[in-house]
């Protein structure tokens, strides 16, 4: 097993960070994880001071797209200990990833070593508290030195670290999409590609201009099966049922979608993981019996939404004062902050 190195910064620039007003992914902790692809082997893994990379103009990815990222969190409870939430998850996800846009294996152990290390050099920056953490963005991207078309033979596989607070988002509105698509049958949308996301900025914009803060994504034949969130998974509760679409090649298979389908089975919250369409959402909402849709995902855990668009007339969603939404964040938080015990084995502490 390579032994990482470890290269410390001369002096930290935590003192410069203002603690109480972050915003998502702006500041970033004083080292990085690093590690190149070549020769047919992964090299060099090592801890190091942030900085940025030189790479050449004609490295692949800036030409051909081969980028591959994670999100996850690293959170601190009240003594200090700090936990990571179903880590493997991610590594299993990128390893997933990397395949689907024929991309060089990161071994998972030095995956979980790198992560580890980078999480336990830069502790100070997670504070504890709820809501408090520090964000970890794993990612890889292909850099090959010339513009055939073709799988690069290099990479460079990379975490970075950003301190966040969870933050509550007022109001949220979407439209649902009946043009656009992120992803399609035979695509990558199940993959945690940087392609997906940028194919979604241009109609987001346009839905914004028109007031909506997101785009509920559609089915790319019909058009009618409720799919995506934004850039979250999403579920609606329909009377006292919450239902979520199935995972398919089309859809991501989040972390925090599989974590709230076994957390409502153990608060005996009725779960139907089923294709829903727009018909049942407009029927719903007609009879108000939409009693809530939410995005979920790792940076906020739920993301209500309060009214959603469907062919320019706007329905609202009579949300309850308790929501399920609420209690099933509060039971995960609890987990993720070592408030409660953890029966499902999420929790792992980085030692
Ligand atoms: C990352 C992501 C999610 C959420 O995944 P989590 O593992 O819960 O953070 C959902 N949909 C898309 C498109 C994503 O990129």
């Amino acid at each position: 097993m390579s032994k990482i190195v470890v290269e410390k910064v001369a002096k930290s620039k935590i003192d410069e960070v203002d603690f109480s007003c972050l915003e998502f992914g702006q500041v970033f902790s004083d080292h990085m994880f690093v590690c190149t692809y070549k020769d047919g082997e992964w090299q060099n893994p090592k801890i190091m001071p942030y900085s940025p990379f030189c790479l050449d103009p004609a490295s692949s990815v800036f030409h051909y797209g081969q980028a591959v990222f994670e999100g996850m969190k690293a959170y601190k409870d009240d003594k200090g200990a700090i936990f990571l939430f179903r880590p493997e998850q991610n590594y299993q996800r990128m390893a997933k990833s990397c395949q689907r846009l024929s991309m060089a294996q990161f071994p998972t152990d030095l995956f979980d070593q790198g992560l580890k290390e980078l999480v336990k050099t830069d502790r100070q920056w997670i504070k504890p508290g709820r809501g408090n953490a520090l964000y970890l963005r794993p990612f890889m991207i292909s850099t090959s030195k010339n513009l055939q078309v073709e799988t690069s033979q290099e990479y460079l596989f990379s975490i970075i670290a950003s301190p966040v607070q969870s933050y509550y988002s007022a109001d949220v509105k979407v439209l649902i999409a009946d043009h656009y698509s992120r992803a399609a049958n035979g695509g990558f949308g199940f993959a945690k590609a940087a392609g997906n996301y940028a194919g979604q900025l241009y109609p987001t914009t346009l839905a914004q201009q028109k007031g909506y803060n997101q785009i509920i994504w559609t089915d790319d034949t019909s058009h009618e099966r409720l799919e995506e969130c934004g850039t979250m998974n999403v579920m609606f509760r329909i009377k006292d049922k919450l239902i979520t679409s199935p995972t398919s090649e089309r859809i991501l298979d989040g972390v925090t979608r599989k974590s709230i389908i076994e957390v409502a089975k153990k608060l005996n919250i009725e779960m139907e993981i089923r294709p829903i369409t727009i018909h049942e959402l407009v029927e719903a909402a007609n009879n108000k019996t939409l009693k809530e849709i939410f995005g979920c995902g790792t940076a906020a855990v739920i993301s209500p939404v309060s009214a959603f668009n469907y062919k320019g007339v706007e329905y609202e969603v009579s949300t309850p004062e308790q929501t399920y939404g609420q209690k099933i964040k509060d039971f995960i938080l609890d987990i993720q902050y070592n408030i409660c015990q953890d029966p499902f084995g999420w929790r792992v502490e980085v030692k």
